[in-house]
This record gives C-alpha cells, structure tokens and sequence, in this order.
C-alpha cells in the first residue's frame, strides 16, 4: 500500500452539468464534462431510443454494469 501521495497532482474535477455531481475532467473520462456515459446521453435526449447500451469498454470506472452475471 501507498498511502500519502501529496506529491502526485489531483485529478481535476468539474460540475456534472447533468446530475450535479463531480465528474473527473481528465483524458479518462471520455464523457466530461459529464461525470458518465448515462449523463451525457440523458443531456443528449439520447434516452428516447431504446437502443441504449452500455458497450464494453476497458474502462473500470462504470459501476453501472449489467446484473445479469451479479450472483444471488
Ligand atoms: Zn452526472
């Protein structure tokens, strides 16, 4: 464990436009200035096609996985 990194710069977060809540302004968040995928399509008026799907991409940062593999 590495505990302590005051020397390391903090991410730069930003106001989620849609939820209001913080959303990390960096290259690893494609969405920003929103704070997820879900946020920038609800701002979008994306969520009137039920199309929708979250893509499997390697990003960890998505806690809003399918349950469909969740155990019971
Ligand atoms: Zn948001």
């Amino acid at each position: 464990m590495t505990g302590g990194d005051d020397n390391a710069p903090r991410p730069r977060t930003v106001r989620c436009p849609a939820c209001g809540g913080f959303s990390l302004y960096a290259p690893e968040n494609p969405f920003r200035p929103f704070c997820s995928q879900r946020c920038k399509l609800h701002d979008l008026g994306a969520w009137a096609n039920e199309s929708f799907r979250v893509e499997a991409e390697p990003d960890q940062g998505i806690d809003d996985a399918p349950s469909d593999a969740r155990l019971h």
